[in-house]
């Protein structure tokens, strides 16, 4: 999962096991419980702010915990907006576990108390992960509040007070890549025991703010500090996690996803596999993190969630697709088979089309290694909506600054609109430009 898989997963999660063959089980579920929130981050992917028309009310709520229990969920993360703005969060944590799931939250937790803090343990939640994006001046800048990082900060210390599993997750992008250790070295002086990263995804808010997103060809950088980052984790006895949108594959693999793989590689996004998203409005799709747009495979109650699962077309995709399915640099690569270009809600949102994912480490390092580097830049501007995208286009060109203003660009990856196989062949790369 992307934003929202912040959590090592629970011990029963693992009793929901799929057989060979057989339909797969939605075992990781993350629910945005209203849009409503108390912040207004300039890269907030839903653009929370005010609620979405018409959230699932109270009764509502307490029914589909059950029948996404029925389809066999063994862990719901509650996600915002802002869970705490519901009067009923409480209660709906208490209904999930007491339907015998897991319940982790995902919190800015800018106003969020120590009775808060201590009624969520009472009501059984399994973890708390508080949103915490680099130091206190790109923080504050991010979340768009001045002191947003100290009062993060506070209530860190609250809900360890309170008796709750205390996690942080924290998005890397240009604003926050460069301050990994330092925060590291923060967050070990408060009851944090589980980190999460992620990339920036450029969905909503993000997808407005290219200066702010990772470039390609930062990732070099990048990956010899989450190198430290993992060992200086290991000593202090904080569980590293990294979430599915920052990878592949690469000289620290095995070390990054440790506590995730035990050891193994990337297995693939899971979005209509093992995960499900739910949006406050009922809209279900196979992953939270998805744009809105190619992804909303219908609205609960007016469909039953079976029904959804098993045979909306915006899901049942991920089930279905193959290698034959990527494009772009992914459908050459040596890893294809397994990694299917990694996370779709980065692809999709970055060149329209799912299958080509240039945030990825694997690719970095061989494009690295030809003397070449990528960058992306933007062609068309997102509508302004909750969870939509833009659309970019890759550019491959020299390292050295010298052939690059020579020759410009070896390669273009334009983007794709669609899904479907592009008629008018606009997605081919472009040599030379
Ligand atoms: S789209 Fe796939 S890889 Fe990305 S966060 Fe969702 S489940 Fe994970
Ligand atoms: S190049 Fe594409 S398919 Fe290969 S590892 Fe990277 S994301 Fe996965």
């Amino acid at each position: 999962m992307g934003a929202e898989d912040t959590l090592p997963p629970p011990d029963n999660r693992r009793i929901l096991r799929q057989r060979k063959g057989e339909l797969p089980i939605p075992r990781y579920c993350v629910w945005e419980l209203t849009l409503r929130c108390d912040q207004r981050c300039i890269t907030c992917g839903s653009r929370g702010g005010r609620p979405r028309a018409r959230e699932l009310g109270t009764n509502e709520s307490l029914k589909l915990v059950r029948e996404l229990r029925g389809l066999g969920v063994g862990e719901i993360t509650l996600i915002g907006g802002e869970i705490y703005l519901r009067d009923d969060f409480l209660l709906l944590i208490r209904a999930v576990r007491e339907a015998g799931m897991a319940c982790t939250v995902v919190t800015g937790g800018l106003n969020l108390t120590y009775e808060w803090c201590e009624a969520m343990v009472e009501a059984g939640v399994n973890s708390v992960s508080v949103s915490i994006d680099g130091m206190e001046a790109e923080h504050d800048e991010l979340h768009g509040l001045k002191g947003c990082w100290k009062r993060a900060f506070e209530t860190l210390d609250r809900l360890g007070r309170a008796g709750s599993k205390v996690a942080v997750n924290t998005q890397i992008n240009d604003r926050t890549k460069g301050s990994l250790e330092e925060l590291l070295e923060r967050l070990s002086r408060t009851p944090v025991r589980a980190w999460q990263l992620q990339l920036t995804c450029p969905v909503g808010g993000a997808a407005d703010r290219p200066e702010v997103l990772l470039q390609p060809h930062m990732y070099i950088d990048l990956y010899a500090s989450l190198d430290r980052v993992a060992d200086r984790c290991h000593e202090l006895g904080i569980a590293i996690w990294p979430a599915d949108n920052l990878g592949y594959f690469g000289p620290i693999e095995a070390k990054l996803r440790k506590l995730q793989t035990r050891g193994a590689h990337f297995k693939g996004c899971w979005a209509g596999t093992a995960g499900i998203g739910v949006q406050a409005d009922g809209v279900i799709k196979g992953c939270a993190s998805l744009g809105l747009e190619a992804n909303g495979a219908g609205k609960w109650p007016e469909k039953s969630l079976r029904e959804i699962w098993e045979s909306a077309p915006e899901i049942v995709y991920f089930r279905e697709r193959t290698r034959d399915d990527l494009w772009g640099y992914c459908a050459e690569c040596y890893y294809a088979e397994v990694c299917l270009a990694g996370c779709t809600a980065m692809s999709e949102s970055l060149l329209g089309r799912p299958g080509n994912n240039p945030f990825c480490y694997h690719r970095a390092l061989e494009i690295d290694r030809m003397g070449l580097r990528e960058r992306f830049e933007r062609v068309e501007d997102a509508p302004g909506l909750p969870n939509d995208h833009g659309l970019y286009r890759v550019i491959r060109e020299h390292k050295d600054p010298a052939l690059r203003a020579e020759n410009g660009p070896v390669a273009i990856e334009q983007p794709r609109t669609s899904r479907a196989v592009d008629p008018t062949g606009i997605g081919t790369p472009v040599v030379g430009g």
